[in-house]
């Protein structure tokens, strides 16, 4: 039996069962990482003795007849900007390729207390500032749908290790899109929680008023179930809310009867691949069959959405990468003769290309000539397309869209910066809004997987987990496997 194969839901049966121990299903992980990974890249560490040893723990509970939770035992990967005490966390940087961490973040403490097990630490875009995973300092992730494809990004080793069967269940980040497109990219589940539902703690910081962790999964159901571990008040986020946080699996129904769906007109113009349309469309046209409601609502700002996140990311991303001045944490230059000299050495070879842009946009962007003109304004709209998805709020109790206007492109560098931005416009507006988005795979445009959007109202997961299940559960798109086909 395929183990890799299977979703974390189907593997804790497995395990209570005694059908399969945890140590056996770890090493028929790591078995199936040394088979695809040299095609893949999708991990920069990994943690083999550790795992097996917690692995082997369960087992033990198990043997003993004790209860164990849903996650324990089932073998899952970390994105690498997630810090793991003792496990290396690099955010895929040089500035950061020696970092081992003395505490764990919120939603790591969490999971280890479910007892689940952490193969390693996935590739990522440097800093989580991309869609790609090119600028990963330890080189490109491939998508294992085509491998000369890009997985998307930032979380694309999240991704990609689910699509390769190198994970069971992963966790990435999204603070424009980079859960919900790379699980697009690779036909996986992505769920980016409402802001505040998951705390930030621990999570190195791109842009505080947008990140968020979250799950990448085979399937809705592993997704509840990772939500249901990682969610919750943390008193080391002042961002995190102390709100109720349901059980998410009560949300797995599979029934849209009466369920109101708003389209944004806007999500489906100009720059929207035909084909990726036509999978769409056609996602629509069931859940009508399946006695949903189909209303067509307006976004009006969305153009200005990219635009304002270009200044508000950068500028967040300013403020909080400047402890990275080689004194405190990570790379240093050890040739400077002065500390000015040092930390300006330090941080132009420790940071890529794209961190770097990102830096000088948002420095210049709140420097004090410019403050208002950019910065300010750029805050205003936010509240307006805020206030957009209040106004389609009162039409409709899910927004349904693309996840991304495109499927994966070729790794071949050939796209500019800012037509990549630009692909973004229908993940970046749910991150300026707060809201909860998922992504679900709902069909395939030229041999690649397609993903289909879902946005909620704040803190409303539980109907966008229903709706992406009743489709899960009348497809079979998720159930398709990654070829790992291409030149690669
Ligand atoms: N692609 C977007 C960017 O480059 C989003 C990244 C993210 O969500 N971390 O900023």
């Amino acid at each position: 039996m395929e183990l890799y194969k299977l979703t974390a839901h189907e593997l804790h049966e497995k395990l209570v069962n005694k059908e399969v121990s945890s140590v056996e299903l770890t090493n028929a992980l790591y078995e199936r990482i040394d088979a695809v990974e040299d095609k893949v890249n999708a991990y920069v560490t990994l943690d083999k003795e550790n795992a097996l040893a917690q692995a082997a723990k369960v087992d033990a509970k198990i043997a003993a007849g004790e209860e164990i939770a849903p996650l324990a035992g089932v073998p899952g990967a970390i994105k690498d900007n997630i810090s793991t005490k003792g496990l290396r966390t690099t955010c895929s940087s040089k500035m950061l390729s020696n970092l081992i961490p003395i505490y764990d973040a919120h939603v790591i403490k969490n999971l280890r207390a479910d007892e689940t097990i952490f193969l390693g630490k996935t590739n990522m875009d440097e800093f989580a500032m991309g869609s790609t995973t090119e600028s990963s300092f330890f080189g490109a992730t491939h998508n294992p749908w085509n491998l000369d494809r890009v997985p998307g990004g930032s979380s694309g080793g999240s991704a990609a290790a689910i699509a390769a069967g190198e994970a069971i269940w992963t966790l990435g980040s999204d603070t424009g899109g980079s859960i919900r497109q790379p699980a697009s990219f690779n036909g996986c589940v992505g769920i980016k929680p409402t802001y505040g539902r998951v705390s930030r703690y621990g999570c190195v910081a791109f842009a505080s008023s947008l990140d968020q962790i979250g799950p990448i999964t085979k399937d809705v159901t592993d997704a509840a179930l990772v939500l249901n571990t990682i969610c919750g008040k943390d008193e080391h986020d002042s961002t995190s809310l102390n709100v109720e946080v349901p059980d998410f699996t009560k949300a797995l129904v599979a029934d849209v009867k009466g369920l109101r769906i708003g389209l944004p007109k806007e999500y489906f113009g100009e720059g929207l691949d035909p084909k990726v349309k036509a999978e769409i469309e056609k996602a629509v046209k069931q859940y009508e069959a399946m006695g949903a409601e189909i209303v067509e609502v307006s976004l009006p700002h969305t153009e200005y959405a990219v635009i304002t996140y270009y200044i508000i990311a950068p500028a967040e991303a300013s403020a909080n990468l400047a402890r990275f001045d080689g004194v405190r944490y990570g790379y240093r230059n050890t040739a400077a003769t002065s500390a000015p000299e040092m930390t300006t050495m330090s941080r132009t070879e420790g940071f890529g290309a794209e961190v770097k842009r990102r830096i000088m946009l948002g420095t210049y962007v709140l420097s004090s000539g410019y403050y208002d003109a950019y910065y300010k304004k750029a805050m205003q709209v936010r509240t307006l397309i805020r206030k957009d998805f209040e106004e389609a709020f009162k039409q409709c109790d899910v927004l349904l869209t693309p996840t991304s206007p495109v499927v994966a492109y070729p790794i071949d560098g050939k796209m500019d910066p800012l037509s990549i931005y630009l692909l973004d416009v229908t993940t970046i507006p749910v991150n300026m809004a707060g809201l909860p988005g998922i992504s679900v795979p709902c069909g395939f445009a030229d041999g690649m997987p397609v993903g289909m959007q879902l946005i909620g109202k704040p803190l409303d997961e539980a109907t966008i987990l229903r709706a992406a299940y009743t489709f899960e559960q009348a497809n079979e798109y998720h159930k398709v496997f990654a070829p790992l086909g291409g030149n690669k």
